[in-house]
């Protein structure tokens, strides 16, 4: 089992290139805020305990998510190549990580770092509308579904999410300074780091991650 991790800022973009990685390339994505939205949207003990930290923007508690990923990996296929979109986000989750892969064979491949300023966050979260169904995610002005406000992969009406407000962004942004940092150093000290400007249309945003990890 091979990992790759894909980093960067709430709104970075790393949703819309995981999507398109994983049908280029065949990774399989794992997102933790789509693993964490799911466990709210049916109130498991998990998803009642998370649901209070996200809508204030805040980190999960890293035993819980961590918990939720180790439980994930453990299950999967020794062959897969899983690209993890929005975890580790503390140092701690990357050791719990690495604890994981001790434990089942698997090898942290590479992190790319979608690098964006925040003006363009802000810019593209306030647009961001997501499919609840099938988490597909579209932009308002830049990434528009065929039919205004439906899902182009299964019909479903689209929705801005709870946390997809200004101030909600900004606390996210805040927090991903003060705790991810860690997690950046990190791969960088590991040598595993790919930094990749974020900033331009999606296909070249994926060329980019693309040929990074080349
Ligand atoms: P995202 O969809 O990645 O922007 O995540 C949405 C929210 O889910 C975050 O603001 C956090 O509250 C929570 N979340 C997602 N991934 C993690 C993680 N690895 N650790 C802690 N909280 C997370």
């Amino acid at each position: 089992m091979d990992i790759t991790l894909l980093l960067g800022a709430p709104g970075s973009g790393k949703g819309t290139a995981a999507a398109r990685l994983e049908k280029k390339c065949g990774f399989v994505v794992v997102s933790s805020g789509d693993l964490l939205r799911d466990a709210v949207a049916r109130q498991t003990p998990d998803g009642v305990e998370a649901q209070s930290y996200m809508e204030r923007g805040a980190l999960v508690p890293d035993a819980i998510i961590g918990h939720m990923i180790g439980e994930l990996l453990r299950a999967g296929d020794s062959g897969t190549q899983y690209l993890l979109d929005g975890y580790p986000r503390t140092v701690k989750q990357l050791e719990m990580l690495e604890d994981v892969l001790a434990h089942c064979g698997g090898t942290l491949k590479a992190a790319v770092l979608i690098e964006v300023n925040d003006e363009l966050v802000i810019e593209r979260i306030a647009g961001r509308r997501v499919c609840p169904r099938c988490n597909a995610v579209y932009h308002a002005v830049t990434l528009r579904p065929q039919r205004e406000g439906i899902c182009d992969h299964c019909g479903t009406a689209l929705v801005q999410r709870a946390d997809d407000t200004v101030a909600t962004v900004l606390q996210r942004l805040e927090v991903y300074r003060r705790q991810t940092g860690g997690v950046i150093e990190a791969c960088e000290a590991r040598k595993m780091l790919h930094r990749v400007d974020g900033n331009g249309e999606v296909d070249i945003i994926v060329e980019r991650i693309l040929q990074s990890l080349a």
